[in-house]
């Protein structure tokens, strides 16, 4: 079995490391506040949303879920998201997915103000990021990244196979991994041959949300699979979309789920949070 990319301890860092920021803006009069914007009555949503805020709490933020009705027209979730921008009190603003029928994410998530876009779903935060420039990446994209550096895997000049293409996740891994001068193939449910693609790679990002897409077959010797899928069980249980067993006996490393990307995401979330109300902080004296 090789070993486990386990994203723990580089979680468990980077939560302390945001636990003494808050602390130090809560104690200057800016308590740092994150708020989730829910429109959904999807079980699983409501125990990550959950998740979410006993994490910030623990952290020393607050954090403020604006329930909607799963009804919501996009106006609405849009005021709604607006309102919290304007808000002085509020230093990050999330969308979460899924939103009602006929709302776009990337659409409604334009109303959030960018210094508080703290998962990046603003398309003006995914621009910056292709342009190279400063802004909130989307968390997960973001602990893909952490999780390989916490795990000391070199990006430059390596071959990495991202199997998603979608802007909360496929798409800004791939700017963030060209920002490291790695070189990229971005696969989807249309790539031909989705093995001869990944076989290549040095490292295999799986963000399909398809259990078991994965297997030995589709990764060559030694490589490092980092698996972002996290799937609800019929068993009530979470996959990844790495079969673990047969990607093991050819893999140098893969990362776990859940313990793996997850709990970094949830780390870098508080992050951003945090520098947000920085920011915020700065910009006001
Ligand atoms: P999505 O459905 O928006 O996108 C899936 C992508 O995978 C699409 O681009 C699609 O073309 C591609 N795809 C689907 N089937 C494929 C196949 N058979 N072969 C190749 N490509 C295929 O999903 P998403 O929002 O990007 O999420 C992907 C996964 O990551 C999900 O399991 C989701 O739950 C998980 N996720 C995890 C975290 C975390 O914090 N760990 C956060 C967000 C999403």
């Amino acid at each position: 079995v090789p070993p486990s990319l386990d994203g723990r301890p580089r979680a468990n860092e980077l939560r302390a490391e945001v636990a003494r920021i808050a602390e130090e803006l809560t104690g200057q009069g800016t308590p740092p506040r994150l708020a989730v914007v829910v429109a959904t009555e999807d079980e699983s949503t409501a125990w990550y949303v959950r998740s979410i805020a006993r994490a910030a709490e623990k952290s020393g933020l607050e954090c403020a879920i604006s329930t909607l009705s799963p009804g919501s027209s996009p106006e609405a979730i849009r005021a709604e998201l607006a309102r919290l921008s304007a808000d002085p009190a509020v230093h990050g603003v999330i969308l979460q997915t899924p939103l009602p029928e006929g709302a776009v994410a990337a659409d409604l998530a334009a109303a959030i103000d960018p210094a508080k876009d703290v998962d990046g779903a603003n398309p003006l935060s995914l621009g910056r990021l292709a342009a190279g420039l400063p802004a909130f990446a989307p968390a997960t994209a973001e602990a893909v990244v952490e999780l390989l550096d916490a795990h000391r895997v070199p990006l430059a000049g390596r071959t990495v196979a991202v199997v998603g293409r979608s802007t909360v996740v496929g798409k800004p891994l791939a700017h963030l991994l060209l920002g490291r001068d790695a070189t990229v193939t971005v696969c989807h449910s249309r790539t031909a041959d989705l093995a001869a693609v990944t076989r290549r790679a040095e490292i295999v990002v799986a963000a399909a949300g398809r259990i078991g897409l994965i297997t030995g077959e589709h990764v060559g010797e030694g490589a490092i699979v980092v698996d972002v899928g996290t799937n609800p069980t019929p068993e009530g249980g979470l996959a990844g979309d790495v079969d673990t067993a047969s990607t093991a006996r050819r893999a140098a490393a893969v990362s776990p789920v859940p313990g793996g990307v997850g709990p970094i995401t949830t780390a870098l979330l508080l992050r951003h949070t945090v520098r947000a109300a920085r920011g915020a902080r700065e910009r006001a004296v």
